[in-house]
């Protein structure tokens, strides 16, 4: 069951939403993981030949990982804490791919420790500094060579990679570094990303970039090539931002046009060489909904502001993406009308945290909200959770999973307490968790 290309905030189960806050109080994240198990097999039935990468920075949840492994999704993995994730959720090195972006020596040191377990596991580099850092380690195994592409695509220009020069190595120079490594590395792919957001809109961008990974593979494994001895690779990894429509009326992402515009721009690729993708979001932003409660409802003259108890802190992207997120009221105010039968009335939805910036939508249209309403805030499945901080010394929020209608809860609601621990542990360095670990 692959499912409908989109699950829009109204398509959750109000009643089912409004029993879990009041089971488990709110701010609450709530993460469907038969959505997540849709969203994959919606991704491998449209790149059927592809491999499939879950990018795993978008929700690392172990619940999410474990349902994505099953789903026969690898992971695509940002860092030593995300590596580590991946692993406890019984992804074996085989299927894991680490991309390193300028990566402290930490991380590396772990990543090394990992390889020799799991020789299979692949390091994908974007900086000739990071393959000389590997070296130095003793790491001679499998490499993947990260493009900077030259190609930006995204929602916003805080997520656009292809262009910056933060990400990859500059597309005229790739060429020359993938050969340069075959002397220390085994390098099997090739790598870009984007950025994130591909919407029909920027299909063209898309297109070029990956139009240029498709030259840039044929051009390293061209066996008549002046360039001495062709390279082995596997597969030219494409990347993610495959967008979702936040927006009620954006039409959702034409997967299997997308897929179809890859295919061809790539095409062909040599014998033996796979297409790979890495999405993120597009995996789990459908699939959660954050679940807050009014308890303020305040007219000013420019607005009528109705303060909740998430924020910026619990969902970041609105305050720093100016993202959309869909806002249903579920009602459930006292003495107060349902919420299909009360007027539509432009609010700001204000969350408790002293900054300007800290709202979840500004003079939007929603069912006159009253306070002890309950809100969804829908696609926060992807960037949400992962995004929370404990700024203005909030603990974040607990999260529920889903699965095949069992609610669970998967990360508890921090406390107070949770608040300080690094500070008495700090007093006292033998502290309850013992040691430096
Ligand atoms: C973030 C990221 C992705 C996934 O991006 P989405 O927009 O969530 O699909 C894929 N690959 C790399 C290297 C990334 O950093």
């Amino acid at each position: 069951m692959s499912g409908p290309s989109i699950r829009r905030v109204s398509d959750w189960n109000a009643d089912g939403l409004a029993a879990l806050a009041a089971e488990h109080d709110t701010p609450l994240y709530v993460q469907d993981l038969d959505r997540v198990r849709e969203n994959c097999e919606r991704l491998r039935g449209a790149f059927p030949d592809a491999d499939v990468r879950y990018a795993v920075k978008a929700h690392t949840g172990q619940a999410v990982l474990r349902a994505v492994r099953e789903a026969g999704l690898d992971a695509e993995c940002a860092s030593a804490g995300e590596l580590d994730r991946a692993l406890a959720a019984g992804f074996g090195g085989d299927r894991l791919h680490y991309t390193a972006v300028n990566p402290p020596a930490r991380d590396l040191d772990y990543v090394g420790g990992v390889a020799e377990a799991e020789p299979a596991l692949t390091v994908t580099v974007g900086a000739v500094d990071t393959f000389d850092r590997l070296a130095e380690r003793g790491y001679d195994g499998r490499v993947c060579v990260r493009v900077n592409p030259g190609v930006g695509a995204g929602h916003h220009e805080k997520v656009r990679t292809g262009g910056a020069a933060k990400f990859g190595i500059p597309s005229d120079r790739a060429a020359a570094v993938a050969r340069e490594a075959t002397e220390r590395f085994d390098v099997v792919g090739i790598h870009a990303h984007a950025g994130s957001g591909i919407d029909p809109e920027q299909l063209d961008s898309h297109r070029e970039m990956v139009a240029r990974m498709g030259d840039l593979v044929r051009e390293l494994t061209d066996p008549d090539g002046d360039d001495a001895v062709p390279l082995d690779l596997e597969y030219v990894d494409v990347g993610g931002g495959f967008g979702v429509p936040y927006e009620e009326d954006e039409p959702p992402l034409d997967l299997s046009a997308v897929a179809a515009a890859t295919r061809e721009a790539v095409a062909p690729l040599p014998a033996g060489v796979d297409l790979a993708i890495e999405p993120g979001r597009y995996v789990v932003a459908d699939a959660g909904v954050l679940l807050t409660r009014v308890n303020t409802v305040k007219q000013t003259p420019e607005e009528r502001v109705v303060g909740v108890d998430a924020g910026m802190t619990d969902l970041l992207r609105p305050a720093m993406y100016d993202a959309y997120h869909p806002i249903l009221n579920l009602g459930g105010a006292a003495d107060a009308l349902s919420p299909d039968e009360r007027q539509a009335t432009p609010v700001t939805v204000a969350g408790p945290i002293c900054e300007t910036g800290d709202t979840l939508c500004r003079n939007r249209a929603l069912a006159d909200p009253a306070r002890g309403d309950l809100l969804a805030v829908g696609i926060a499945g992807a960037y949400g959770y992962e995004m929370a901080s404990q700024y203005n010394s909030r603990p974040r929020p607990a999260e529920v999973a889903l699965d095949d209608g069992t609610a669970t809860v998967v990360r508890r609601r921090e406390t107070l307490a949770d608040l300080t621990t690094v500070e008495r542990e700090a007093e006292t360095p033998a502290g309850p968790t013992g040691g430096d670990r």
